[in-house]
């Protein structure tokens, strides 16, 4: 008589409450039918996704995973340009959003897949699970603990040569159903390759076909003997999904990876017990004859050992239980497992698991017990319902082992519960634990991690307004929307009450990390309909960085702390960074956007206008146009905080036409009033100069105003006569024949080529002032301003110097024969009305 087939008893794993859904983390990753492989692989690759979707309008028709990467045909050249539609699996297999995790992990063993759809009730899909995932979120670190690393290693080592073809190894690989193999180099070396670099291959469009360049080494190991745990921290530590085995020898056993991890735990532990129920049980079946031998082997288990009747009377246990629990045989007898009871699971608790019992026949999780000397103690515990052979019940049978037990344990079973019970995210204590490692992780790879403290605003309201259970509720949803906005590899954690917490690791930029704290915010305020009522709630975020905020854990997680609490201050639903520096960073490139469109409609912008003088009689003869911002919130703004961003952002065309605009304007205005004629050089940004519709632009304009050719000039940056530069050459052609002079500006800083400036339609060359700032009657630097002058004037250019502060500088300049001056040592940019009032006559 067989008690359990295998999926039962996989099934029967259903620890704990948790379901898929509840572990599934950000969107889920689509692509159309059409989308050629190589996208395909470049978005899973850096989405760091193993699997996608494939969606035709509203049905999800595909997937196509990692594994499937093994299948290709890597000789034929147009494989990476096939259409995802060709090469997917489907129908797509899907689990329902409710299912166990334990029930999801068996239909990943039984069905040999690696990847589920998720779906709710109404088919909607809410994203995908993979095998990691499970592993992932097991609840079971002490059992992890408790096995080595080769009791899931698997006979037989794949190895190749770093020279083996990329398609070999494919079929080595799918041949074996294994997701890696080791390369061995020619230096001994030994490194891996996974599915996921077989995938990163595709995504680059690589043509090199030799394994060794794909693989990544050396590879990260671990001794067979330690433990499960370990190896599975290393793996999540190092973000990489297998690990190399040594043996003592220091020889190579094997490959573990994730999925290994998952098949041990649910087989490895699921087939002793089995054996232990198995060989009890045909020591039953012996039964009158065989009894003693039944007893023997009850006797004789570490494990404790309850049979009750069918009315859950016990009948009998062995000394493992006596040991366990304190009580003795005597004490036990005639009793009900609930003598044990801790009292610290409720009602309902117990009503599902002898539910599940009744309905499966088995139950196994992790309780609460109390000995009889009132300690309380966790335990790991199985039960079976047992069936005579006409299928009628006839007893129960609980395994149980004291986790408390397990020395090298102790100190972190007294805080089992690693996970909220409430929204199923881990606790604090298993945050922590993540930190750490991940602190560990950036300081070895300096790379930087940001932790984000949530605070939900006004929470308190809600649940006295509205009661627990409606707090509880939105709890929850909360979770849902904070898990939205993170992704595969990030952690989120509940700290208490309303406060959760966030690990981003492996952060590449502060910005990346303030639109994960924007997401949230906006996701957050999304209203939602609880107890009748429609609710919105906003949250806080606070934000620190390793290790610019802090290097140690809890000054990490205090200084998040802060910074929401600085959030809260600064009115709510928004986020603080916890460095004021960084603040300002992100605030000047969040914010600022906003507040230059602003600036514009609201006319906190102006045109000032720096005079430039003929060096020889120290006349004006023109001036150039410097943008200024008067910022009612933040005074004047200085051109170099904000041209960089509104060149990131594009709004530079926006601000270069206005002071276009503003030119032509006072141009034309000075024009027909008769002042004396000047001419005004404009800066023109690369960005607007490349711009689709610049020419357009400018001819509009100038279309609107009485401007003499040569009245106006463009100052551009070398670097746009080197890129693009056939393009840029016909725009510059445009200009001349529209009568606009062209300057190379800040000449000297960047490619200085008398090249490029010969092919050009330049008139004037602007020396940059740094080498002006330099020359103080130092030969050296005089040659070098005279060169650079000679220079100008070989190629026929008009020299003008910038930045003129002093008289020893000037004279230095007069007497290499520069021809122009523009500097404090005559004036800085004034308002145009003033310049009008110093240097312009006026006529009428
Ligand atoms: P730039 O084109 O090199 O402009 C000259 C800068 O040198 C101006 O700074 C000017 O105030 C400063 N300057 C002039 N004489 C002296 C001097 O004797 N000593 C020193 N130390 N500095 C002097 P400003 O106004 O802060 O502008 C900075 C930069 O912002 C400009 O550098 C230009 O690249 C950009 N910019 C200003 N207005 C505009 C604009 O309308 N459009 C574009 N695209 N860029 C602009
Ligand atoms: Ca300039
Ligand atoms: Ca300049």
């Amino acid at each position: 008589m067989e008690i359990f087939t295998d999926d039962e008893l996989n099934a029967s794993l259903a620890s704990s409450e948790i379901t898929v859904a509840q572990i599934i983390q950000g969107g889920i990753l689509k692509c159309s039918p059409a989308t050629p492989l190589y996208e395909v692989a470049a978005r899973m690759s850096t989405e760091r996704c193993s699997s996608i979707i494939i969606y035709e309008g509203e049905e999800a028709i595909g997937i196509w995973t990692e594994r499937d990467a093994l299948a290709l045909d890597f000789s034929s050249e147009d494989i990476l340009n096939s259409p995802i539609s060709e090469l997917m699996s489907s129908p797509v297999k899907a689990v329902n959003g409710n299912a166990s995790l334990q029930a999801v992990a068996s239909r990943f063993l039984s069905e040999g897949v690696r990847h589920y759809l998720v779906i709710d009730e109404k088919s909607v899909p809410l994203g995908v699970v993979s095998q990691t995932d499970i592993v992932l979120n097991q609840g079971v670190e002490h059992y992890l603990r408790m096995r080595n690393v080769d009791s899931v290693l698997k006979e037989g080592v794949l190895i190749a040569d770093e020279g083996e073809s990329l398609g070999a190894i494919a079929a080595m690989m799918r041949g074996h159903n294994s997701d890696a193999v080791l390369i061995r180099y020619a230096d001994g070396e030994l490194g891996i390759l996974t599915e996921r670099d077989i995938v990163r291959y595709i995504a680059e469009r690589r043509t090199a076909n030799s394994v060794g360049t794909l693989a990544s080494r050396p590879l990260i190991t671990v001794d067979s003997d330690c433990s499960l745990y370990r190896a599975r921290s290393m793996l999540v530590s190092n973000k990489v999904r297998h690990i190399g085995v040594y043996g003592a020898e220091g020889d190579v056993l094997g490959v573990v990876s994730f999925s290994d991890i998952l098949f041990g735990m649910e087989h490895v532990y699921v087939q002793e017990l089995r054996q232990a129920l198995a060989e009890r049980d045909k020591a039953l079946q012996l039964s009158q004859k065989n009894l003693h031998l039944a007893e023997k082997v009850i006797e004789s288990s570490l494990e404790g050992i309850v049979i009750t009747d069918a009315d859950g009377i016990i009948e009998s246990v062995n000394p493992a239980f006596t040991r366990l629990t304190g009580f003795s045989e005597e004490e036990a007898l005639g009793n009900t497992p609930a003598m044990l009871s801790s009292g610290r699971h409720s009602k309902a608790f117990y009503a599902e698991m002898w539910q599940q019992i009744k309905k499966e026949g088995h139950w196994q999780g992790e309780v609460w017990n109390r000995r009889k000397n009132g300690e309380v103690y966790p335990e790991l515990l199985t039960i079976a319902a047992i069936y005579d052979e006409g299928g009628e019940l006839t007893h129960y049978a609980a395994l149980f082992s004291d986790i408390s037990e397990l020395k090298e344990n102790e100190e972190r079973i007294r805080s089992l519960a690693y996970y909220d019970p409430l929204t199923n995210l881990p606790n604090r204590r298993l945050f922590n634990d993540r930190l750490s490692v991940a602190i560990s992780h950036a300081h070895r790879n300096q790379t930087k991690l940001a932790v984000l403290f949530v605070d939900l605003d006004r929470f308190k309201r809600i649940n006295d307004s509205l009661g627990h259970a409606v707090g509880d509720q939105l709890l929850q949803e909360v979770t849902a929307r904070l898990q939205k906005a993170i992704r595969e590899d990030d952690t989120v954690a509940r700290m208490g009450g309303d406060e959760f917490i966030i690990l981003l690791s492996d952060v590449e930029s502060v910005d990346a990390v303030v639109q994960v704290a924007r997401r949230i915010i906006e996701l957050m305020t999304e209203s939602v309909v609880l107890g009748g009522r429609k609710l919105v709630v906003t949250c806080s975020v606070g934000i620190s960085f390793y290790p610019d905020d802090a290097t140690e854990l809890s000054e990490l997680v205090q200084n998040a702390d802060t910074a929401m609490y600085r959030a809260k201050d600064s009115g709510r639903n928004s986020y603080q960074l916890y460095s004021p520096n960084m603040n300002v960073q992100s605030l000047e490139h969040l914010a600022l956007e906003v507040a230059l469109h602003k600036a514009l409609e609201q006319g906190e912008l102006s045109v000032h206008l720096q005079p430039i003088f003929c060096a020889r009689e120290e006349t004006i003869l023109s001036a150039e146009a410097l943008i200024r911002w008067n910022s009612p919130e933040l005074g004047w703004v200085p051109p170099s905080d904000f041209i960089p961003l509104a060149e990131e952002t594009g709004f530079i065309v926006e601000i270069g036409k206005f002071t276009l605009q503003r030119v032509c304007h006072y141009l034309s205005d000075w024009n027909a009033r008769g002042t004396g004629e000047i001419s005004v050089a404009v800066n023109v940004s690369a960005i607007q100069f490349r711009s689709e519709k610049f020419i357009e632009d400018v001819k509009e304009i100038l279309d609107c105003c009485h401007i003499l050719p040569g009245q106006l000039c463009f100052e551009l940056t070398e670097s746009m006569l080197v890129e693009d530069a056939v393009e840029n050459l016909r725009t510059m052609d445009t200009l001349r024949d529209m009568g606009i002079r062209l300057a190379v500006d800040d000449f000297g800083t960047g490619y200085s080529s008398l090249n490029y400036l010969r092919r050009f339609p330049i008139d004037k060359l602007k020396i940059d002032r740094a080498f002006i700032r330099d020359i103080d009657n130092n030969d050296q630097d005089a040659a070098l301003v005279e060169a650079v002058i000679g220079l100008g004037h070989s190629l026929r250019l008009q020299v003008v110097a910038e930045g003129v502060e002093r008289e020893d500088q000037l004279r230095v300049l007069q007497h290499n024969g520069c021809d122009l001056i523009q500097g404090f040592y005559y004036n800085s940019a004034m308002e145009p009305e003033e310049l009008e009032r110093q240097y312009l006559t006026t006529n009428a």
